[in-house]
């Protein structure tokens, strides 16, 4: 299905400003379409700030649509931290209604930057090692309020002369409950004529709800499908991840292979290691299992422990010998490099961190 990035831009521009439509925007300021391409073009392809540093328009309208509500960013940062490597920046962003998201940039040694993107402010999943989700769920985002976390960062590197490379649906929220705007929000960011991040280089991370899955793969885009596994068997993943008594892993495993064989793109499956919890011999092998004859690759992600999470990480040693039983049988993996850990570089841990905990606890999760 096709989706206009500009329509969709436009849309939300407009109607945060208080028109109905955009056909009534361009009405009230006689607008032709060649100055709307021009709006759009200067917010999502040259990053400016606003209207009024829209050079190609006079003053006079400049004033008016300032005037008038019309602005390009749906975020403003609260918070930003830059780890002692300089590697990884954190930032919490506020949204018009007061609710905050956090947004992660991540700037590899070998060149690639990496943002990894919010979908909803909360996460009604409540994942029990996740911060984010013991927090509950408060909104979906827009499409356009998901974009402006990448664009806000893409702002920030073009003033170091560098550019956003990949883009990760990892941040807070199940992006897949929030599937229409994700999807919106994926051809923003993909548009040649707006921020020109390819298909191939974004990757959308998910719970796994199958149903969705299966939308998604008959979307037939080259954006990379991500599953958060974090458990090979029925029992570990339920007491972990609730979302496994929807869809259990037979369900998960069966909408996998339907997009394999649809798409014949390879799915990555993140794997949080949880001391005790899910990083056994045995853990490993029966994920070997699950894995093996398939265009599978696991991500092994070391844990950080947030303050309200009865988890700690595995040690390196588990972490390389859970690996070393992986890459045995067979199966393609990797050891994530934990980035930032000096600046709470976990999903949600900025927003616990600088928010009192009676808040944090206040909301429910309504999975
Ligand atoms: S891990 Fe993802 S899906 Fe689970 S609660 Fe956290 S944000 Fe939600």
């Amino acid at each position: 299905m096709y989706r206009d990035p500009k329509a969709i831009w436009l849309r939300e521009v407009v109607g945060r400003a208080g028109f109905a439509t955009p056909e009534a925007f361009s009405a009230e300021f006689e607008l032709k379409p060649y100055r709307i391409e021009q709006l759009y073009r200067a917010a999502m392809r040259e990053l400016l700030g606003g209207v009024e540093d829209v050079t190609t328009l006079s003053l006079d309208l400049r004033a008016r649509l300032q005037e008038r509500g019309i602005r390009f960013s749906t975020v403003e940062p609260v918070v930003v931290q830059r780890s002692n490597d300089g590697q990884t920046t954190k930032a919490l962003l506020g949204l018009r209604d007061g609710k905050q998201v956090e947004a992660v940039l991540m700037e590899h040694r070998e060149g690639r930057t990496t943002v990894c993107i919010s979908s909803q402010a909360g996460c009604a999943f409540a994942c029990a090692f996740c911060s984010t989700g013991q927090a509950g769920f408060s909104r979906h985002l827009t499409a356009t309020e998901i974009a402006d976390q990448a664009r806000f960062f893409a702002r920030e590197l073009r003033e170091r002369g560098k550019k956003i490379t990949n883009i990760v649906f990892m941040g807070m929220g199940e992006p897949f409950h929030n599937y229409d705007a994700v999807m919106e929000a994926v051809a923003l960011l993909h548009d040649p004529n707006g921020m020109g991040i390819g298909h191939r280089h974004i990757t959308i991370s998910t719970v796994g709800w199958v149903d969705r899955i299966d939308d998604f793969t008959n979307e037939h885009l080259q954006v990379n499908l991500a599953i958060s596994l974090h458990a090979p068997d029925d029992e570990t993943r339920g007491s972990i991840m609730p979302v496994n008594r929807r869809h259990d892993i037979a369900e998960l495993m069966a909408a996998c292979e339907r997009y394999v064989a649809a798409t014949k793109r390879k799915v990555f499956f993140e794997y949080v290691m949880l001391a005790g919890t899910n990083d056994s011999d045995r853990h490993a092998r029966a994920l070997a299992d699950l894995m093996r004859g398939h265009l599978y690759h696991v991500n092994l992600i070391p844990y950080n422990a947030t303050p309200d999470a009865p988890f700690q990480g595995s040690s390196d040693e588990r972490v390389w010998k859970f690996a070393k039983i992986l890459e045995d049988a067979g199966v393609p993996s990797t050891v994530r490099h934990n980035m930032g850990t000096d600046i709470s570089a976990a999903c949600g841990q900025l927003r616990v961190e600088t928010q009192p905990k009676a808040q944090r606890l206040a909301a429910t999760p309504a999975f």
